[in-house]
């Protein structure tokens, strides 16, 4: 498995439009689009910097899975995505390598991204995303 970048870093919010505030108007980083997740019962927001992004997540139903998060944990960083060039070859390879996949399979992500996530309890505490673009 080859990973290329730290693709984003996925922040759950209770609201895009509220935490903008901080994010374009404060800190200056332009939000480039919103795009509603329905597989994972999401909006996102996307606010390129530099070689890599940051992601807002806002949940947009009570049994989401970010809506979860903020219920347990609060608002703050939710994953970190890493970029890598073949995907279902990187999920073989952890799972190989003894890794628990939330995802076996690639899932559709924001930005037309193919994406699948790692538990945290096997990645050192940090929810993985892996991510690969075209
Ligand atoms: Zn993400």
């Amino acid at each position: 498995m080859k990973p290329t970048a730290v693709d984003h870093i996925g922040i759950a919010v209770k609201s895009i439009e509220e935490a903008l505030t901080f994010w374009e108007k404060t800190l200056g980083i332009s939000c480039t689009g919103v795009e509603e997740v329905s597989e994972q019962k999401v909006k996102t927001a996307f606010l390129p910097l530099g070689d890599t992004e940051i992601e807002l997540l806002e949940p947009t139903a009570e049994d989401s899975p970010v809506a979860k998060f903020i219920e347990k944990k609060g608002e703050g960083i939710h994953h970190l995505a890493i970029r890598v060039e073949n995907l279902e070859e990187a999920l073989e390879t952890m799972k190989a390598r003894g890794m628990r996949l939330i995802d076996e399979k690639p899932r559709y992500g924001a930005g037309g991204a193919k994406i699948a996530f790692v538990h945290p309890k096997t990645a050192g505490g940090v929810l993985l995303e892996l991510s690969e673009r075209e």
